[in-house]
């Protein structure tokens, strides 16, 4: 056997190792028989992608206004980041943790450098964002020596599917079926600043926030709030942990969603975004005391921090940095979003640069998805009356139009279509 290649190289090596040709509908009935249930029936079978572009199994075009929930920051197969890979890939892949690697230490030097993290703070490196809130999860339980159980967290949040990072998320339907969860998390009202002072104490260990709540729709903290919260957690000597999964790596035109608050934060947790679609978590630990808490042996991951997910996150952040798109975030998101609060279907319009939810006035969401499908749009709703976008950071104007001219007809069709389905 020769030890350099497989059976075939080149462009016919994917071909060899996906069986058989199928249509979407094809795909679909496979689907059901060999994944798992969890996710539902997929809306697609998505097997290409460029830009702000995705097309299906049956050669379907669609404006991807999701980017995969806020993963693909710079699109589909952005040539820089595949051509970064691609070479990381073909010299070193993956070493353990037993060992480091170049394309590690110099993104958690970027890391630090983009979250303006002070002298001591560190990074560890995980794969996803419910694994980077698990790491976060055992640091806060290590607050003040182990002696500080409480957990506090915000109705509406959602930190992962995890056990850890589940017992910090609110959502009963996700909870319930997996009780008793990791214990000493409370959930407290959004935004009511008077309950999280009354709640934070000195058995506190920690406060988990996301500035902009996404999966509950795109609820915004204020800076007031995030700000409260850093004074109410040092006076108790609780830590205050950002989960900026979903908001943080430009979503909102700043690297940090929390950045405008003007607070430093004990820790912020990364992922979805930072890999420019490779999976890649982060937690971002701020301070020398904060960054001691766990220490050697008490936490560990084999894959996370390899060389190839951390060189992706490196053309990632090297590609946002040096194409302007932090600037696009802000131009286009705010276009967007003054095209959207200009709709008369359209009762609140929420959301910092491409992180966007809003508001219809009726239970059409579901279907507003399902027509926008048919349309070619990828859009996605969180709850019956609420549609979210988050789509790669490099959405042009023009995109941003094509999808506001279309919005009327899509509200009209699926106003239609969900009195039709009521009858
Ligand atoms: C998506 C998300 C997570 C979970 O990330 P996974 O990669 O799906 O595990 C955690 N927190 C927030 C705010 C998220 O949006």
């Amino acid at each position: 056997m020769s030890e350099s290649v497989g059976p075939i190289a080149g462009s016919d090596a994917k071909a060899s190792v996906i069986t058989g040709v199928s249509n979407g509908a094809d795909w679909l009935a496979r689907y059901s028989s060999s994944l798992m249930g969890v996710f539902g029936t997929p809306q697609r079978v998505l097997v290409r992608g460029a830009g702000c572009l995705v097309w299906d199994a049956d050669g379907k075009e669609y404006l991807d206004l999701l980017g995969g929930i806020a993963v693909n920051a710079l699109g589909h197969a952005n040539p820089f980041v595949t051509s970064v890979i691609s070479s990381q890939l073909a010299t070193l892949g993956h070493v353990s943790n037993f060992f480091t690697s170049p394309t590690q230490i110099a993104l958690a030097e970027k890391l630090l450098d983009l979250t303006h993290a002070p002298a001591g703070s560190k990074v560890f490196f995980a794969n996803s964002g419910t694994e980077a809130n698990e790491a976060a999860f055992k640091l806060a339980r290590r607050n003040s020596g182990g002696n500080r159980t409480k957990i506090i967290a915000l109705e509406g949040a959602f930190h992962g599917r995890t056990m850890g990072a589940l017992a910090l998320t609110a959502k009963e339907a996700y909870r319930a079926p997996f009780e008793p969860l990791p214990g000493g998390v409370v959930h407290i009202p959004f935004g009511d600043i008077e309950a999280l002072r009354a709640a934070v104490d000195d058995s506190t260990a920690a406060v988990f926030l996301e500035p902009i709540q996404g999966e509950a729709g795109v609820r915004p903290l204020s800076a007031e709030y995030l700000r409260a919260a850093r004074e109410a957690t040092t006076a108790a000597g609780a830590l205050l942990i950002l989960d900026e999964v979903q908001t943080g790596i430009g979503r909102t035109g700043k690297w940090l969603a929390s950045e405008d608050a003007g607070i430093v934060p004990d820790a912020v947790t990364l992922a979805k975004g930072l890999g420019g679609g490779f999976p890649v978590g982060a937690l971002v630990t701020f301070g020398s005391t904060t960054s001691a808490l766990l220490t050697a042996g008490q936490h560990g991951t084999t894959f996370g921090g390899n060389p190839v997910a951390t060189a992706a996150a490196l053309a990632t952040l090297h590609a946002i940095e040096s194409q302007g798109v932090l600037q696009n975030v802000l131009t286009v998101g705010a276009h967007l979003r003054e095209g959207l609060a200009g709709l008369e279907a359209v009762t609140e319009v929420r959301g910092e640069g491409l992180l966007i939810g809003f508001d219809v006035k009726a239970d059409i969401a579901p279907a507003m998805v399902s027509a926008a499908l048919d349309a070619g749009f990828i859009i996605n709703s969180p709850g019956p009356r609420t549609i979210r976008l988050a789509p790669p950071l490099i959405l042009t104007i023009d995109q941003a139009d094509r999808f506001l001219d279309a919005l009327p007809t899509l509200i009209a069709t699926a106003t239609a279509n969900t009195a039709k389905d009521a009858q």
